[in-house]
């Protein structure tokens, strides 16, 4: 395969951690993919050797995809049938695994943590520093190659900036965020816990919302790379919902614009993965709603097939100079949707490399 709309065949890729929530997600977004085959799962040695049908506890709304579901789950030794893997590990094995991975030839496009603050790794979104691709050039992994999404809650609050950021530029930041059960995997946060209950803590998640954000929105110059310059203070929560965090943003900038001047920033938004019309990238990156009862996860999470981000509620910050609420799908958009979009990205722009 060469380019988008030039397929000649399809994309052999892997799944390692292919039996988590994520991994699962992973499974329903690429069983019809146009250029992507799946042709290997692995997970830990607890699934491996198990059929994927009697390894994994399949919780998605659709049934496992046939196709997959006799698929062998293998363990996560480099020596799978495929070019390129999605990985949903579990932090605590994931960057040593993805590093075998990337030293053995493959592209590792990753949902961990791990690596996605090494110099050489692209913490990557298409629409919002699709040039930072050009990071893996630096890398020391031969063939192979590590490209990272951002964490769950960072996503859609980048999307939702990075026009403004571009057009009236950054000074500081408030964010409280209401995150989704489903952003711990599973089993995740335990029911009696959750049910009727908010939790206020979620571990080392505010340090990730407060230092991500720097690196996906700084400028990649020729020699070095610039983080962006403005403050963060993220304050992140449990809530009872399935899928879909919900963030309260208060933002002051450099230069302050009117209301009109935001909102038309996010409607006129489109980006690198709209002009190239990739597969997963929706027609719309960002959706504004003027009604005063809206984003909210349970209506909205599946706009633009759960990889649209959501804003509402824009208007004046007593504190700071604006305040609005984003939504977007946490499993899709700021995880394995995610991903998929930088593979996609990534074959698009260096064209063979699948
Ligand atoms: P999860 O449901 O707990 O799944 C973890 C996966 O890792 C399972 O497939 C598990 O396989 C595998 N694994 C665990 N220990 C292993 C080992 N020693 N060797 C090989 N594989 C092992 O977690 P998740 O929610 O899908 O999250 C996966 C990753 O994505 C995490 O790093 C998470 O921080 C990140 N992430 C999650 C979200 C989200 O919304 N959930 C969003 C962004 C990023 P077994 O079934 O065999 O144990």
């Amino acid at each position: 395969m060469t380019h988008k709309n030039q397929i000649t065949s399809k994309i052999p890729v892997g799944i390692l951690g292919s039996t988590g929530s994520v991994g699962q997600k992973f499974i329903e977004l690429l069983a019809e993919h146009p250029w992507f085959e799946i042709t290997a799962l692995a997970a830990s040695e607890r699934s491996a050797g198990k059929s994927y049908r009697d390894a994994a506890h399949w919780f998605m709304s659709s049934p496992i995809p046939e196709k997959i579901a006799d698929l062998p789950v293998s363990d996560c030794t480099p020596n799978l049938p495929c070019r390129i893997v999605f990985s949903g590990l579990d932090a605590s094995v994931a960057g040593k695994i993805e590093t075998e991975f990337a030293k053995a030839g493959y592209i590792v496009v990753s949902n961990s943590k791990n690596h996605r603050f090494d110099s050489d790794v692209p913490l990557l979104i298409p629409e919002v520093n699709p040039d930072h691709l050009a990071l893996i050039r630096t890398q020391q992994y031969g063939k192979g190659a590590i490209i990272t999404n951002p964490n769950c809650a960072t996503t859609g609050l980048v999307l939702a900036l990075k026009p403004l950021n571009d057009l009236f530029g950054l000074e500081a930041l408030n964010v409280v965020t209401m995150q989704a059960i489903s952003g711990a995997g599973y089993p995740g946060v335990a029911s009696l816990d959750i049910i009727d209950n908010m939790i206020p803590v979620i571990r080392n998640e505010e340090e990730k919302v407060e230092s991500e954000p720097l690196k996906i929105l700084g400028r990649l110059n020729e020699n070095h790379f610039e983080p962006a310059n403005f403050k963060i203070s993220a304050a992140c929560n449990r809530i009872a919902v399935t899928d879909g965090h919900t963030e309260c943003v208060s933002v002051k900038f450099r230069k302050k614009p009117s209301a009109q001047e935001i909102i038309g920033a996010w409607d006129r938004f489109s980006a690198e993965p709209q002009y190239l019309n990739l597969p997963s990238a929706p027609k719309q990156p960002i959706h504004y709603f003027s009604e005063d009862d809206a984003p909210q996860p349970k209506l909205h999470r599946m706009l633009g097939n759960g990889m649209t981000v959501s804003v509402g509620r824009l208007r004046e910050c007593p504190i700071l100079d604006y305040k609005f609420v984003v939504l977007s799908h946490n499993t899709i958009r700021g995880a394995a949707g995610g991903a998929i979009l930088n593979a996609e990205l990534l074959v698009s722009k260096f064209p063979g490399i699948g």
